[in-house]
């Protein structure tokens, strides 16, 4: 188990874009090695997805997937666990949806966001098998967020309002004094 300092808005990596991984490098050691950290690392830090470069590693590699978690107890079948290397989204012509999101990158944070619906995701897998989906709805939000991080951009490049965001415990607060229940974030 190996879980590595997951890098926070400011740091200049998170802004790199990402490098293709070779096909034929896809089963190697080094890559074996990366997936194990990075879902140690997200796990250890209770998130639902994470890209290489939020570990330092500006290779084009993301994880998503959990079971359950206290963070997301609507969610209870969790999301489907998936390794996507070199992942391409189209974006298909569908309307936008929109929701809190958070990062494991702007911890204690969350900003409303609205992203396309339905997106056609086209990926390798570890075991260097080639996928090509039509995704949409929760999960679709998940992916364009993770594929983000992999041309250096983070959720709050993509923001509504600059005032739907903030720390998750003011706005909670003021969710609470509004009489509204505090939002759930992506
Ligand atoms: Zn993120």
């Amino acid at each position: 188990m190996a879980v590595r300092k997951i890098l926070r808005i400011g740091h200049p990596l998170l802004r790199q874009k990402s490098e293709e991984v070779p096909v034929t490098e896809i089963r190697s050691s080094e890559i074996k090695k990366l997936i194990r950290d990075m879902y140690d690392s997200m796990e250890s830090a209770d998130g639902i997805g994470l890209a290489a470069p939020q570990i330092g590693v500006l290779k084009r590699v993301v994880v998503v997937g959990f079971y359950r978690t206290d963070r997301y107890p609507e969610l209870k079948d969790g999301i489907e666990r998936r390794i996507l290397i070199n992942p391409e989204i189209e974006v298909l012509d569908s309307p936008e949806v929109g929701f809190w999101e958070g990062c494991l990158s702007v911890p204690d944070m969350r900003g409303y966001v609205e992203r396309k619906r339905k997106i056609r995701l086209k990926f390798y897998d570890e075991k260097e098998e080639f996928h090509d989906e039509i995704i949409e709805g929760f999960d679709a939000v998940v992916y364009q967020h993770e594929c983000d991080h992999l041309n250096g951009i983070l959720y709050v490049d993509r923001l509504k309002d600059p005032n739907l965001f903030g720390y998750n415990d003011e706005l909670d607060m003021a969710d609470r004094s509004a009489g509204k229940e505090p939002a759930q974030v992506v």
